[in-house]
């Protein structure tokens, strides 16, 4: 059975309010309109989660953070517990994204760490895997996906409160994306693997994230195993973000 679809949008380091709670009130405005037929989520950066929460508060349309620390509170300058995300309205937290991955140098085993902080505050974690390009020149890729899916999910996962996003690096903010038979060899791959770790494993929804716009949202969002997409740029754009969950309803 089809799992019903889930549009994120990953807004990184982008928005001030006056941007943000504009576009968060367009889509509110859009899907008051026309309620689509899938779920919408927006991570914005953490200094609007609260006051994107606000503004779509009714909207239907779910909110969530892009990391949050391991522990639940202390000495940890600059960080977010995800319990406080919780508290700021949110109900998703995207962790392992690749970009921290890289950028702050975030391991397998820490961000299984942090999976299980969201878990404990009542989190939906969205984790990231995905290889890079001389990986998958490497023919890699699901020795890598697999390596992520091992180090990165605690036991005991089940599927209210995991989703996974497959995010070839290489397709990241570059207009570059895989084929269909490459995302869904991908995707068909990391379903076989939650077997062995989740319960419910055929209800985990796996997201296709890396250059998804308008014009190829229809096509990878309709690959067996896709069950929504996370969204960079083009969830920037009202106007792209919804034409996209047009795609998936
Ligand atoms: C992302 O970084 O999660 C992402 C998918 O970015 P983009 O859509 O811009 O490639």
């Amino acid at each position: 059975m089809a799992l019903r679809k889930l549009i994120a949008g990953n807004w990184k380091m982008n928005g001030l309010a006056s941007d943000g709670l504009a576009l968060a009130a367009d889509l509110a405005r859009r899907v008051k309109r026309h309620p689509l037929d899938c779920d919408l989520l927006v991570c914005p950066p953490a200094t609007l989660v609260r006051a994107v929460a606000d503004a779509l508060s009714g909207s239907g349309i779910a909110v969530g953070g892009q990391d949050c620390h391991t522990g639940r509170s202390g000495a940890h300058t600059g960080d977010i517990a995800a319990s406080m995300l919780k508290d700021a309205g949110c109900s998703h937290v995207i962790l392992g994204h690749s970009e921290r991955r890289t950028d702050h140098h975030e391991s397998d085993a820490l961000v299984r760490a942090k999976v299980e902080a969201a878990r404990a505050a009542g989190l939906v974690a969205i984790v990231c895997v995905g290889e890079t390009a001389q990986q998958r020149d490497a023919g890699q890729a699901l020795k890598v996906v697999s390596g992520q899916l091992a180090g990165s999910l605690p036991d005991g996962m089940s599927a209210a409160q995991l989703v996974i996003a497959y995010e070839p690096v290489w397709a990241i903010g570059t207009g570059r994306t895989p084929t269909a038979a490459d995302v869904a060899a991908v995707h068909g791959h990391i379903r076989t693997e939650l077997r062995q770790r989740v319960a419910d494993a055929t209800s985990v929804r796996l997201l296709y994230g890396g250059s998804v716009k308008p014009d190829n949202a229809r096509e990878l969002l309709h690959v067996a195993n896709v069950d929504g997409a996370l969204i960079g740029g083009a969830s920037l754009k009202a106007p792209d973000f919804w034409a996209i969950a047009e795609a998936a309803a």
